[in-house]
């Protein structure tokens, strides 16, 4: 029996797409760039950065709320129910923010579940230029069986 939690990550994906204020600019200019690529799957995103990516691309984009009130968060229980399958975060590294426990919290769902994620844009070039992201791609999260296994039952 095997030993690990699989789920299928299919041709057309989920992309998460959040960015600090900072890093705003930088990542509608990766956006746009990649804007063929993007418009082949669907886009979700933190508010603030979800209305940027909304007018840059001419795209729907499923907005959850602003980071600080909460979005990082839903982003990570949208992980956690395997509706999102990649994670484009460009966070900042010079800036203290206010909701530096939920980055913290969603950064730790996005190893835990075994999401691609990539924190800048060489990171974000190497995924979106990844063969796979034509392809289906069986993701399997091997320390999330264990831990199942060995959590008591009520
Ligand atoms: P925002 O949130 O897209 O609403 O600015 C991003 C964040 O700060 O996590």
């Amino acid at each position: 029996m095997s030993n690990s939690s699989r789920h299928l990550i299919p041709i057309r994906k989920q992309i998460a797409l959040v960015a600090h204020d900072n890093k705003k600019a930088d990542l509608l200019d990766w956006a746009r760039f990649n804007r063929g690529t993007l418009t082949r799957h669907s886009i979700i995103a933190t508010g603030t950065t979800g209305g940027l990516i909304e007018n840059e691309l001419d795209v729907p984009v499923k907005k959850y709320k602003s980071g600080p009130l909460g979005g990082d968060q839903q982003i990570g229980a949208a992980i956690s129910d395997h509706e999102i399958d990649l994670l484009i975060f460009f966070w900042d590294p010079l800036e203290p923010q206010p909701h530096d426990p939920d980055i913290k919290a969603l950064l730790r769902l996005a190893v835990l579940y075994n999401i691609p994620t990539a924190s800048n844009r060489a990171t974000a070039d190497f995924i979106i230029s990844s063969p796979l992201m034509q392809e289906e791609y069986e993701n399997s999260t091997p320390d999330l069986a264990r831990y199942k296994n060995t959590k008591r039952t009520y």
